[in-house]
């Protein structure tokens, strides 16, 4: 069964996406260093015919060495953009976390967000028995929570504990992201603002933070800030070994 599904309207509230974006006025704007937003809107559009795109391919590179330790502008950011709790009870939903990692041979510290990977072969579609979990053709992997039985086959799926179940009722959820208590979630990469041309909530904020450690662009572009630095300084993908090829990249570890 192939991993790719195309837009679902239910997940994707505004199909406008690029074209409503005036080009012309973006051309100078800076939304993190190097990240223009005319990047994205140079991406292939999305269009109410065709939905997301297969000629992009979504992703970020985070520059650990720019992650702070102690920092959690991207958490508090994405709890604020998606209604979510920030932790209140211990089962709470967290699409995004801070971790530290610590190379044994020099003790050498780094902070970095993980959050889902987005994989392009990813685990979390291959058990999901109803294809609640799904691929878009961009490349962002999403949760239908229409058809979500809540069985957290993919909770145990995920090699990156990217995914939480929604135990509680939940209160003041945002109109762009709906969400459903009995159900699985994880990082959309805000796919909500992306369809709109604007960059996921944790790039934004980590770059107001002065950080700028999270580049968001389009991988399969050549001419993209993300895919020129990807092709020309090393980066790694977390459990490489795994072969998921993930939209997430790291580098400086
Ligand atoms: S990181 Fe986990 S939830 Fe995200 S696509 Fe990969 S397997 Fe699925
Ligand atoms: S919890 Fe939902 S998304 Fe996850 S495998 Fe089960 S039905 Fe699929």
């Amino acid at each position: 069964m192939s991993h790719d599904q195309n837009t679902r309207s239910a997940l994707v509230p505004s199909r406008r996406g690029f074209l409503g974006v005036a080009a012309a006025g973006l051309a100078g704007v800076m939304l993190a260093p190097g990240v223009r937003l005319i990047e994205i809107a140079q991406a292939a559009p999305l269009t109410a015919a065709t939905g997301a795109s297969r000629q992009v391919r979504w992703g970020m590179l985070i520059d650990s060495s720019k992650c702070a330790s102690g920092c959690t502008a991207c958490v508090t950011a994405c709890n604020t953009e998606n209604g979510l709790s920030g932790g209140k009870l211990p089962t709470d939903s967290q699409w995004i976390r801070k971790i530290e990692i610590k190379e044994i041979r020099t003790g050498k510290t780094q902070s970095l967000p993980m959050m889902c990977q987005h994989c392009a072969e990813p685990p979390c579609v291959d058990v999901c028995p109803t294809g609640a979990s799904f691929k878009r053709a961009d490349g962002i992997v999403l949760v239908d929570k229409h058809i979500c039985i809540g069985c957290r086959y993919c909770v145990m799926a995920c090699p990156y504990k990217a995914r939480s179940f929604v135990h509680e009722p939940l209160h003041d959820q945002k109109a762009d992201v709906p969400r459903g208590m009995g159900t699985v979630e994880g990082c959309t990469l805000c796919v909500h603002k992306v369809d709109r041309g604007e960059m996921p909530a944790c790039v934004t904020a980590c770059a107001e933070a002065e950080h700028g450690a999270i580049l968001f662009g389009d991988l399969n572009n050549p001419e993209s800030d993300i895919a020129k630095r990807v092709a020309s300084y090393p980066s790694r993908q977390i459990r490489e070994d795994l072969n998921l090829n993930t939209g997430v990249r790291y580098s400086g570890i």
